[in-house]
């Protein structure tokens, strides 16, 4: 008897997984693969850069490190504008950035920075960050050993998923990259071999100069409703069209611009008016609903038939004006600013508070004060400009007052804001042929 033919062994079954007792921890998903674009595939040139720039991007790429420029510098030399700032990215630790380059100072607690000095340039240098929530609103108060080491986690609190963990505020480039505002705020650029590195669709939005955020707008706008002037001001210093959605979420949530900081509203507003694009700026956020949130006393009397008849020109040519100063390569006074930017608004009060029977330089101080003081102002104004601003507006009064050749005119002449309140009368008396008169005595 033959052995009988053996069965065919049967086909292994998989033992069947016993349910695991500790939980999965997904991996960590790979980081994407960014477009690269090759030097001769662009028209941005290293020596473009500010050469400070440069030479820390160059020390840390020679120290091993990745050092990438970011932000707008990349976004405005591809587009041939001249960029503000140059702003540096790495995966250098703040204190290797030190190590590297000497003359550089650590500031911030939540997320620390590294200031590169060289003279009066300052090259922001920042390390990778990860995306992360918002963090627990004392992190801020971590108290910074003052012994750092490069072996000791930095004792920087964040969240993930609201829990607290430490040291992960660092992250990869691609992480930076879409924690970042705008698809055009996120490109890198490598001056180690001139390529551009887009990890979020910058350049095509460059290329159809349109504004988008990366992910979702509302998302993004709730985690930080400042970007959503940010889009408006960025949008028209670039003439470019915001995407419909971030367009649209813009006027879905305008009203959280009241969780933004007051300090951060004020920086925000001077950058708006010195951008060089202030005037489309005001028109732009008037119609999304976003300045009337921001200034909501002086929008609701532009709305009335006599704010509209002689506030909003005045407004808006105050905007137009900016922007020639801009052009012009001048830096007007912050307070001469907001002067001109209240001033309708002033003057129709000061002109009430007289009716009223007050006397014209109280009627005036009461309406400056009432104005610019007036806590549903989003933008808190420093007590400095503040002081400056009420100069400039109480000098009407008294440029009124004094005849130019009196002893009176030459202390008023004088006086600290007497230049910037020669440009508030003659602003107003191009809105005003009644005041041309007064303005003609003075010059
Ligand atoms: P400009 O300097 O011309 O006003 P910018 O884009 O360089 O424009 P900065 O305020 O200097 O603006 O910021 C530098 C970069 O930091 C931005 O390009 C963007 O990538 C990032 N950034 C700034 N503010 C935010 C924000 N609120 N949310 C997310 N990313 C931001
Ligand atoms: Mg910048």
């Amino acid at each position: 008897m033959t052995d009988p033919i053996p069965a065919p062994e049967s086909p292994t079954v998989p033992p069947v997984p016993e349910s695991p007792e500790v939980p999965v921890v997904p991996e960590p998903s790979p980081d994407p693969v960014p477009r690269i674009l090759r030097e001769d595939e662009h028209p941005l040139r290293r020596d473009q850069i500010c050469r400070e720039a440069l030479k820390v991007m160059d020390r840390l790429h020679n120290a091993g490190y990745k050092a990438y420029l970011c932000g707008g510098g990349v976004r405005d030399l591809l587009l041939g504008r001249q960029p503000k700032d140059f702003d540096v990215v790495t995966d250098a630790r703040p204190e290797q950035i030190k190590r590297v380059v000497r003359n550089t100072r650590i500031i911030g607690r939540r997320f620390r920075l590294a200031h590169c000095i060289f003279g009066d340039v300052i090259i922001e240098t920042a390390t990778f960050r990860a995306l992360l929530d918002t963090p627990p609103p004392d992190a801020e108060n971590v108290p910074v050993p003052t012994r750092r080491r490069d072996d000791i986690p930095d004792p920087t609190f964040a969240t993930r998923g609201g829990v607290i963990v430490r040291d992960n505020v660092y992250g990869t480039p691609s992480e930076d990259a879409r924690r970042r505002d705008f698809t055009v705020n996120g490109l890198f650029y490598d001056p180690s071999d001139g390529t551009i590195i887009d990890y979020v669709g910058g350049l095509d939005d460059l290329h159809a100069r349109v504004l988008r955020v990366i992910g979702d707008p509302t998302v993004r706008y709730h985690e930080d409703p400042v970007r959503m002037l940010r889009a408006i001001r960025i949008a028209s210093q670039l003439d470019f069209e915001i995407e419909p959605a971030a367009r649209e979420a813009i006027i879905q949530l305008a009203g959280e611009l009241r969780n933004a900081s007051r300090e951060r509203m004020h920086e925000e507003m001077l950058k708006v008016m010195n951008c060089g694009a202030s005037l489309s700026v005001f028109d732009r956020s008037w119609r999304k609903g976003l300045f009337q949130v921001i200034y909501p006393t002086l929008s609701r009397w532009l709305e009335t038939p006599q704010g509209d008849a002689k506030g909003t020109p005045w407004v808006r040519k105050a905007f137009h004006q900016f922007d020639v100063w801009k052009k012009a390569g001048l830096k007007p006074m912050p307070a001469l600013q907001y002067s001109l930017l209240f001033g309708a608004l002033i003057e129709q009060r000061a002109a009430e508070n007289e009716a009223a029977g007050a006397a014209p330089y109280v009627a005036a101080e009461q309406a400056v004060d009432a104005t610019i003081r007036d806590a549903a102002n989003l933008p808190q104004l420093p007590k400095a400009i503040m002081f400056d601003a009420e100069r400039i507006l109480g000098l009407q009064v008294q440029l009124k007052k004094a005849g130019p050749q009196s002893k009176y005119a030459t202390r008023v002449r004088n006086r600290r804001g007497f230049q910037e309140a020669l440009i508030y009368l003659k602003f107003a008396a191009s809105l005003d042929p009644l005041r041309k008169p007064l303005l003609q005595r003075w010059l």
